[in-house]
This record gives structure tokens, C-alpha cells and sequence, in this order.
């Protein structure tokens, strides 16, 4: 039995809508996290329930109001708008929302039907799974249900639920809803539910705000260790626990090259790999402004209350630095990467983008002698690695076990996946989780997957296709 207890719920009225998921016609499990599902009390859960049909004892569905900078825009007014949150699982693990995407209209849907289509579902589906077992903070995937209704789209695709599990929806634009309606009052009871739930030894609101900058700080330098790409980083899409959330046209780079961006939509590469960490940056500067008028209550005046939000915001490219420094030194052995070991890592990246060379593989590579065989220029690779060799220390290889997985969710796998589930057939996409979910211990039998996409393969763009 799933233990709810819905503390956003009892939040005030204004933080959002209760709503119950729309009814579909012909519920159809297609990916179920057996796992998952255990720790959060959900065994028993059947497609009726990931599909919304079917609403579990102790569930308060409701609808979440947030607004946000979408590529740098304002939106003041978005809000779940084809999701509804069933209410947060207690555990021994922790708090949980367990969150139903796809489920219907709701009084944020906008223009939007409030559903979503078999492939995004299966693509979030692999991906957080993926990012979970490869030790980065994520949303997680609990069930993929298909509904048995069409969803219009570019053409008729078949409907499906993604039932998605965080330790809380919480987002900047979450606060930057409360702000933009100056109801200071909200944006303080906003921040202290955020503390007790996800920060709870943070002092004051200047503590609060250095522990959220710190989490993204960690997860943005994670991110950027497995060559992913999120492709929508707007404010509404960062979700303050520091979990990564939200994966629309997100990839993972094949060949390296630090301007990848995927996203159809992002003409002008906002939000390319090597954009990440100064859009978090100025992501995390929106909700500092947000926090203003609790500073000022508590410093007393609002140039000290800037002053001191700034002074910590102007910390995070140093703690994003020293995160870098500890992810890229794993990855390439080293236990304590100091400031003069960045120019190692740097070296092999920039051999890397000048031979568009597989990131995952070339890193990887480097525990079993293989990396030089994916770059080009091999000479350059070998003074490289004298210079490697001569800075490692004994147990490298130790280190590096868990920095660079043998294999990813590559974009033209997940493509494949969702071309054959079209056609009726799952069991790609099963299979997909079910190796990604080691991704560090590959079976012989897996190593297809390894390999980067044939040129007629690639997928050079990919897309929101809500
Ligand atoms: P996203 O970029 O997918 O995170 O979504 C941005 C906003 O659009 C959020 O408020 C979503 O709830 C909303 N949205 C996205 N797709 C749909 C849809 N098919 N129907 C209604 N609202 C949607
Ligand atoms: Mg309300
Ligand atoms: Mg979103």
C-alpha cells in the first residue's frame, strides 16, 4: 500500500488546482518499474491507476501553478498542464510526489489537449531510468501506460501516461509565479516547505538559497560527465531539489563537440552542452530575485538583502568549477583533481572536438585500452597519454569505474525504440531499459549498443513532439 501523505496539498489554494485525471478508454502497460514500485508501496498498482482511471485511497490528484523564462521569455502563467500529481508517497527512502504525465486538461493545459504520445513517454522513460543508475540526480520513471486513444499531433499517434516520480515538482518558476503576483506571502511559505522538505538543515533564507545553487552546482557538472544535453533549460524546467526533470528533446552527444545542441526548437543554441552551466546560472540569478523580500525582512534593508543574495550567486560558477573538476577527474582516474589537472582533462576534450570523437566511448576507453581507437589523430592521443600515464596514480582504474558507463541512451537507439513500438512491437524499448540499467557492467551480448549511430543512422534533431 502506497503510505500518501500530500503536504502540497495542504499548501494554500492559490498553489493550485485540484483536479482529478481525465478518463481514457483501453489502459495497456508498456514499461512497468517492478523496482521502484516496491519501494514506493505500488506493487499492486495496475494500468487502471497509471493511467488515471482508477484513483489509489489516499491520493489528492491535483494540478500545480508555476509561471517561467521559457529561452529567455517571460510566461507568467504556466502550470501542469497535462499532469496531475496523485499525491506524495511516504517511504524509508523519503517523500515522494508520484505524478501522472499525459493525464488530461487541466486549467493550465492553454492551447495543449493535456496528453502526450507514446514516444516522448518511452524516451523520458529510458532516460531517467538511465540517469538514475549512472548516479545523477533524476526524476524516475515508474510506469508507461498507453491509453488506447489517438493523440493528434503532426499526424494520429497512440496516447500514452508517464508516471513520474521526484522528490518534489517543486521549480524556479514555482517562485517566480508567486513573485510575478507580488505575493510575498506565498513565496515565503513556498521557501519553508522547500526547506523542510529538501533542505532542512539550511539556515535562513541566504542558507537556503547557497544549498539549491549548490545541488544544481552538482548536477550540472553530473550532466555534463555524461555528454547530456537537456535542451530545455528554461526556469520552469529546474527543479529546486537539484533533480533533473522534465526531459523533452534532451540527447546525449555521440561524436564530441562542446556547441551540440538537438533541440529543433532551439534555433539559436541557448541551451547547448557548453551553455548549461551559465543557464543555471542565470536560471538560479531569477530565483534569487525571487528571495529578495525574504532577505529584506531578515537583513532589514533591500540593498543588504542584494547584496548578500549576490555575493552567493557569484559563488556558483566556482562551486560548478570545483564540481567539474571532481566528475572530469573521475572520469579520467584521478581520486583528487587539483586546478593544474584541469589542462589534462581540457587536452583530451579538445582532441575530442577536433576529431568529433565518441565521448562516451573515448572515455571509456580508457580503462581497457580502446579510447585511442576512436580518435583520429593517434599520435596526439599517445603524448597525451604519456602525460596521463605519468599523473595517474596506482588505483586509477578504480576511479574510473564508476565515472564513464560503458553505455548510454543513444538518441538513435531511443528513435529505433520508438519506431518499433509504433509498429507494435515494445521489446527494444524493454530492452533498452533493462541494459541501461547497468549501465556501468555491460553483457557481451549488449555491445551492439555501444556503437554510435551509421551515417544513416543519426538523428540530427530531435523534438519537444509533446
Ligand atoms: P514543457 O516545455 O513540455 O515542459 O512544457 C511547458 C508548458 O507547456 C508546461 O506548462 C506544460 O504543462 C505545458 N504543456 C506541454 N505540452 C502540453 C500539452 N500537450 N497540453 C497541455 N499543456 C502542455
Ligand atoms: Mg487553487
Ligand atoms: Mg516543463
Amino acid at each position: 500500500m502506497v503510505q500518501f501523505d500530500n503536504s502540497y496539498a495542504r499548501l494554500p489554494e492559490r498553489f493550485y488546482t485540484k483536479i482529478a485525471p481525465e478518463e481514457v478508454p483501453a489502459p495497456e502497460m508498456v514499461l512497468f518499474n517492478a523496482e521502484l514500485a516496491a519501494q514506493l508501496g505500488a506493487s499492486d498498482w495496475d494500468a487502471s491507476v497509471f493511467a488515471g482511471n482508477v484513483i489509489p485511497d489516499g491520493a489528492d490528484p491535483l494540478a500545480q501553478v508555476y509561471a517561467g523564462h521559457q529561452f529567455g521569455g517571460w510566461s507568467p502563467r504556466l502550470g501542469d498542464g497535462r499532469a496531475v500529481l496523485l499525491g506524495e508517497a511516504v517511504t524509508e527512502h523519503g517523500r515522494f510526489d508520484i505524478h501522472l504525465k499525459g493525464a488530461g486538461r487541466t486549467p493550465y493545459s492553454r492551447n495543449g489537449d493535456g496528453r502526450a504520445w507514446i514516444g516522448p513517454v518511452l524516451r523520458e522513460f529510458i532516460v531517467s531510468e538511465f540517469m538514475h543508475a549512472a548516479g545523477v540526480p533524476t526524476t524516475r520513471a515508474l510506469a508507461a501506460v498507453r491509453t488506447g486513444a489517438r493523440v493528434q499531433r503532426e499526424r494520429a499517434l497512440p496516447g500514452a501516461i508517464l508516471t513520474r516520480v521526484a522528490a518534489s515538482h517543486i521549480r524556479v518558476g514555482t517562485f517566480q509565479y508567486f513573485t510575478a503576483q507580488e505575493d510575498v506571502e506565498a513565496v515565503s511559505v513556498l521557501a519553508d516547505h522547500v526547506r523542510a522538505r529538501h533542505f532542512p538543515e539550511a539556515k535562513g533564507t541566504l542558507g537556503l538559497y547557497e544549498a539549491i545553487l549548490a545541488a544544481q552546482a552538482r548536477l550540472i557538472a553530473k550532466w555534463m560527465g555524461l555528454g547530456f544535453v537537456h535542451g530545455v533549460m528554461n526556469t520552469d524546467n529546474m527543479a529546486v531539489s537539484g533533480e533533473t526533470i522534465d526531459y523533452g528533446p534532451c540527447a546525449f552527444i555521440d561524436g564530441y563537440s562542446p556547441k551540440a545542441v538537438y533541440s529543433s526548437i532551439d534555433r539559436q543554441g541557448r541551451y547547448a552542452y557548453e551553455q548549461q552551466p551559465s543557464i543555471a546560472h542565470w536560471n538560479l540569478a531569477q530565483l534569487g530575485s525571487c528571495l529578495v523580500p525574504l532577505m529584506e525582512v531578515e537583513l532589514g534593508s533591500q540593498a543588504q538583502a542584494i547584496d548578500a543574495l549576490s555575493e552567493v550567486l557569484n559563488r556558483f560558477p566556482m562551486l560548478y568549477q570545483a564540481e567539474w573538476r571532481r566528475v572530469f577527474g573521475a572520469k579520467i582516474g584521478l581520486a583528487d583533481a587539483a586546478e593544474d589537472d584541469v589542462p589534462l582533462v581540457q587536452d583530451l576534450l579538445a582532441l575530442m572536438a577536433q576529431d568529433g570523437a565518441d565521448f562516451t566511448n573515448v572515455f571509456r576507453g580508457l580503462s581497457d585500452g580502446t579510447a585511442r581507437d576512436w580518435l583520429l589523430d593517434r599520435e596526439a592521443f599517445d603524448r597525451w597519454s604519456e602525460r596521463w600515464e605519468a599523473r595517474r596514480s596506482a588505483d586509477f582504474a578504480a576511479h574510473m569505474a564508476r565515472a564513464n558507463p560503458a553505455v548510454i541512451p543513444r538518441t538513435h537507439r531511443i528513435e529505433q525504440a520508438i519506431e518499433a513500438s509504433l509498429a507494435g512491437d515494445d521489446s527494444l524499448a524493454l530492452r533498452l531499459v533493462r541494459v541501461l540499467s547497468t549501465p556501468f557492467d555491460l553483457a557481451e551480448a549488449d555491445r551492439d549498443l555501444i556503437q554510435p549511430p551509421a551515417e544513416d543512422e543519426v538523428v540530427a534533431q530531435t523534438f519537444c513532439g509533446t
